[in-house]
């Protein structure tokens, strides 16, 4: 679905809207196709984001979602009613945050499945109606959270939502490990090792551009690594510094959710895939989902750029640092 851009067709850029526990969210441009990775900011933020970084949020086909951690899906809602855009996840992703955003609801498989069919039904009737999208307003719905005539009128969003706060415009479902298609971007996903139900990464492709999202991973298993060759642009966790997390504010139980197999990539782990497995291909790595409390910008930079100063043939790498509270400024190809 293309909406009409000024800008020009062959351009290919990499947006980072936002990286951290506290939202992340990124704009991958290609061909006529613009799609957001994540909606983890609220759709106000993430449309404030997305003008400074000089990107249209009218112009967005999709979002595509990794998985139903909060700091992931924040917006989605709000952002894929107000855009009327498709949200593509894996079906058991689609299910959690379903079962997030419905907290006192207990939903068997059955219950749910009877529970998509009829959004299937209502989207039918709205499309069959001719709905438009609604002049809307930024108001945000807090999880589990009532919802009222006057919210859904504050957010334009149909009127089916005013029953049912997991209501999308349209649903798409992919499986991790395989590939799919939105416009002109190819995406193939991958399998991390994370703490969801069945979290993702990907690797975006348009124009011949390879772009990879691998972060909130545990470790790298060998599926990963698999993926993360011949890239032009590698965004990569670098999430903690061992030591000041071990040394820092969090409580046991959380230090060994993120010291685990299943929680975040270090930035010696991140180093160590650099240094040993990383092919030296990609022109931009940028570190990403750093943790404000348990790491500093500059200690994650220094890690990696020894890394990659290991192997002399990696200098031409340009290192970037995605940021949590500003937009970083877009990677053209
Ligand atoms: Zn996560
Ligand atoms: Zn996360």
């Amino acid at each position: 679905m293309h909406r009409g851009s000024r800008y020009p067709r062959r351009m290919v850029r990499f947006t980072v809207l936002a990286s951290g526990s506290k939202g992340n969210s990124t704009v991958v441009s290609g061909g006529r196709t613009r799609i957001l990775v994540d909606a983890g900011l609220s759709c106000r933020e993430l449309f404030r984001r997305m003008r400074l970084a000089g990107e249209e949020p009218e112009t967005l086909d999709a979002i595509v979602i990794t998985h139903e951690h909060q700091d992931h899906v924040n917006g989605l809602a709000v952002t894929a009613r107000k855009l009327g855009i498709p949200v593509y996840f894996t079906e058991a992703t689609h299910r959690a945050w379903m079962r997030w955003l419905t907290p006192r609801r207990k939903m068997t498989y059955a219950q749910w499945l009877e529970q998509c069919r009829q959004q299937a039904v209502a989207r039918e009737a709205e499309a069959d109606a001719g709905a438009t999208e609604g002049e809307a307003d930024d108001a945000e719905l807090a999880v589990g959270q009532e919802v009222t005539g006057a919210a859904v009128r504050e957010m334009g969003a149909e009127p089916v939502a005013l029953k049912d706060p997991t209501w999308l415009p349209a649903v798409e479902y992919f499986e991790a490990g395989k590939a799919f298609q939105v416009g002109d971007i190819a995406i193939q996903t991958f399998t991390i090792p994370h703490d969801a139900v069945d979290p993702v990464g990907f690797v975006l492709e348009a124009e011949g551009v390879r772009m990879a999202l691998a972060t909130d991973l545990g470790y790298m298993p060998p599926n990963v690594k698999t993926q993360l060759k011949g890239l032009d642009l590698l965004l990569l966790e670098s999430n903690h510094d061992l030591e000041m997390l071990r040394d820092g504010p969090y409580p046991w139980s959380v230090k060994q959710r993120v010291l685990s197999r299943v929680g975040h990539l270090s930035n010696d782990a991140a180093a160590a895939f650099l240094e040993n497995e990383y092919d030296g291909l990609a022109g931009y790595i940028i570190l990403g989902h750093l943790s404000e409390s348990n790491n500093h910008p500059e200690l994650a930079r220094v890690t990696a750029e020894r890394a990659l100063s290991a192997r002399a043939s990696l200098l031409a790498n340009h290192l970037l640092l995605a940021e949590q509270h500003m937009p970083l400024v877009p990677v053209c190809f």
